[in-house]
């Protein structure tokens, strides 16, 4: 059965490139009616950020991907969260020391840093290890008192050298390494008693059944180590197949995009707001700029994989489980195409009704002070939304529809506001009362334009000035429609203070 993870490090908010990963991990399980699982993946104390998993939990939920199993959702597998396994790495480590596969060392951080220091490209592997301190190098019982007498060591793994490993990837086809460009990782840290992130990882792919690993292309120099690692335990026959997936470039295409470009390009590469709990430094998400989720999902989903010619790139979640294909995804890096992110929430803000779209703008509402009806919202939200890329426009193009324009905006004044503008305004607000009160848009626009050729007024002159006196300004839908939606009584009081 097909079972794959997202499996994060929650060292801060999850960026635009673990969003795409976490996308393509649920694309391809719901592909192959396979699982989806969440593991959280904090065994580096060093590197936990506070708040850093709760916001990847509710960014990925507020994507619309769901997972099968794992934090906050459960399952048989668990515990999901790397730091509460410890007993069970435990074991693993022991079981690799006790095949000859790993082995202790001693060596301080300050004595590791004095070597790099005098050695030129220094690695821990099988050409210097014997000049360290070790297990392999001191005497059996020099290795016995100095862990009797407590002291901190680490576990590594044993690489033999001039090993070929292959590794095949989905992307990339068979890839090749050789095992001695690889030193004696760290696998077990006797300080925290917690794993390093190689061995907790392949471990629990293990465990938890995994039969696909998707991730970034940074982790492909470590997929050899990987392979040993299946080796060394013997699970060779069920280690998961590999995909690693190509960077995020700058817009430019000049190098990889970084968590500060969202702010640089005014386009979010954050799902959701975040603030670093460290440092303070606010980055601004898709949600909180007024993005709609399916736009996101849409425009992450081709950032490197398309469903060829023949198809559209719109596509809702369910569209792109039928379409996406694992093995179609690039292999360069692809360019952060921030326009098409905008078009695609434009598109997504036209096909979401009007009800929905109202009810996202009630926090705008809520933060401005202006009392919110969500009907009429979204009778507004109707008449506008075609113009607006994001929430925030959609906000700004219906606000005078709640609060009466206090200030004109000059340039269509000193334009428009003729000597005889006021007096053709008061003709209009006697005109309007005769009419009947909730008439439609089209029946008091007959009337208002029989009225200007009886008086040979200039039609464009009015117009204009009526707008004024509803919007402030020369902008906004048909003006009928605006007063329609208005009402009679809140235009009259619109005309008469732009009369004063
Ligand atoms: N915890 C790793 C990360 O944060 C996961 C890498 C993997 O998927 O193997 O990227």
């Amino acid at each position: 059965k097909v079972r794959v993870r997202f499996a994060p490090s929650p060292t801060g908010a999850l960026h635009i490139g673990g969003v795409r990963t976490a996308l393509y991990n649920y694309l391809f399980a719901k592909a192959h009616g396979g699982d989806l699982l969440l593991r959280i993946e904090d065994t580096d104390s060093q590197r936990f950020v506070p708040g850093a998993e709760a916001y990847i939990i509710e960014a990925l939920e507020w994507l619309g991907i769901r997972f099968d199993e794992g934090v906050s959702y459960g399952g048989d597998c668990g515990p999901y969260r790397q730091s509460e396994r410890r007993d069970i790495y435990r074991k693993y480590v022991q079981e690799l020391l006790d095949k000859g596969k790993a082995y202790i060392a001693f060596d301080t951080p300050e004595e590791l840093e004095a070597k790099r220091r005098s050695v030129a490209n220094f690695q821990y592997d099988a050409t210097t290890r014997g000049s360290m301190r070790n297990s392999l190098s001191l005497p059996k019982d020099e290795v016995e008192s100095l862990l009797k007498a407590g002291t901190q060591y680490v576990v590594r793994f044993l690489i033999e050298p001039e090993l070929e490993v292959e590794v095949d990837d989905m992307i990339r086809g068979r890839v090749t390494f050789n095992s001695s460009v690889l030193d004696d990782k760290v696998l077990y840290k006797s300080a925290d008693d917690l794993p390093t992130y190689h061995l907790a990882n392949i471990v629990d792919d293990h465990l938890m059944g995994i039969s696909h690993v998707i991730r970034g292309e940074e982790w492909l120099p470590s997929s050899p180590l990987h392979v040993l690692l299946y080796r060394a335990f013997g699970w060779e026959e069920t280690m998961p197949r590999f995909a690693h997936l190509a960077l995020l470039l700058k817009p430019e295409g000049n190098g990889k995009l970084s968590k500060r470009d969202g702010d640089r390009l005014g386009f979010p590469v954050f799902p959701l707001r975040w603030v670093d709990p460290k440092t303070g430094e606010v980055s601004s998400g898709y949600r909180e700029s007024g993005y709609l989720p399916e736009a996101v999902v849409n425009f992450v989903a081709l950032l490197g994989w398309n469903p060829g010619n023949d198809h559209s790139e719109v596509m809702s979640l369910e569209e792109l489980v039928q379409h996406f294909n694992i093995e179609k995804c690039s292999k360069a890096g692809a360019k952060f195409d921030y326009e098409k992110g905008k078009w695609f929430n434009h598109h997504y803000i036209q096909e979401a009704s009007d009800d929905r779209l109202a009810s996202l703008l009630r926090p705008y509402f809520d933060e401005a002070g202006y009392p919110f009806d969500a009907p009429r919202v979204a009778r507004c939200v109707a008449l506008v939304k075609e113009r607006a890329q994001v929430l925030p426009e959609l906000f700004e193009q219906i606000i005078y529809f709640f609060s009466a324009p206090t200030v004109y905006d000059e340039k269509t004044v000193s334009k428009r506001w003729k000597a005889e503008s006021a007096d053709q305004m008061r003709e209009l607000s006697h005109l309007l009362l005769t009419l009947p009160e909730a008439l439609p848009s089209e029946e008091t626009e007959q009337a208002v334009k029989a009225w200007i050729e009886e008086k040979g007024y200039g039609l464009g002159a009015v117009m204009n000035c009526f707008r004024l006196a509803l919007v402030g300004a020369a902008k906004g839908p048909h003006l009928f429609d605006i007063s329609a939606l208005l009402g009679r009584e809140e235009t009259l009081c619109r005309l008469a203070r732009i009369i004063e």
